[in-house]
């Protein structure tokens, strides 16, 4: 799938919409979920042009990779979620839900978040 420009984060890190920003460093963007599904809901985004994990995981360089999961630490704890627990989630694709074709991670938690999934 072909990286969309135009898509609503892409316009986010361009700076055409503006965002609660969280963290931010040379690699990675973090801001607040616009429709948060918990006290703390942010998603972490890096600022390459990635469509998912998928993407990101076979043509980001360590140096990417790296500071992604630096930056996912480091929003839980300034989000003061670290001891307490939050929980990490990546939809990836038409099964995985992903609504937004750059990748990001939600980082969720201020409340007890129950169990991983619903089972069916
Ligand atoms: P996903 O289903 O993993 O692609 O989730 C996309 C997330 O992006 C959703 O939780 C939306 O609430 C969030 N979102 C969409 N537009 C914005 C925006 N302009 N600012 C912040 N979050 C947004």
């Amino acid at each position: 799938m072909a990286y969309d420009r135009n898509n609503v984060f892409a316009r986010i890190l361009r700076g055409e919409i503006t965002c609660n920003k969280v963290y931010e460093d040379e690699h990675v963007l973090a801001f607040d979920d616009i429709s948060a599904r918990a006290p703390t809901h942010v998603l972490v985004i890096p600022k390459g042009e990635y469509v998912s994990l998928d993407d990101f995981s076979a043509k980001a360089s360590a140096t990417e990779l790296a500071a992604f999961i630096r930056a996912l630490g480091h929003v839980a704890r300034a989000r003061g979620v670290a001891d307490t627990g939050y929980r990490i989630l990546a939809n990836v694709g038409r099964d995985g839900h992903q609504e937004v074709p750059h990748f990001h991670a939600h980082v969720v938690g201020g409340r007890d978040l129950g169990a991983m999934l619903p089972r069916r």
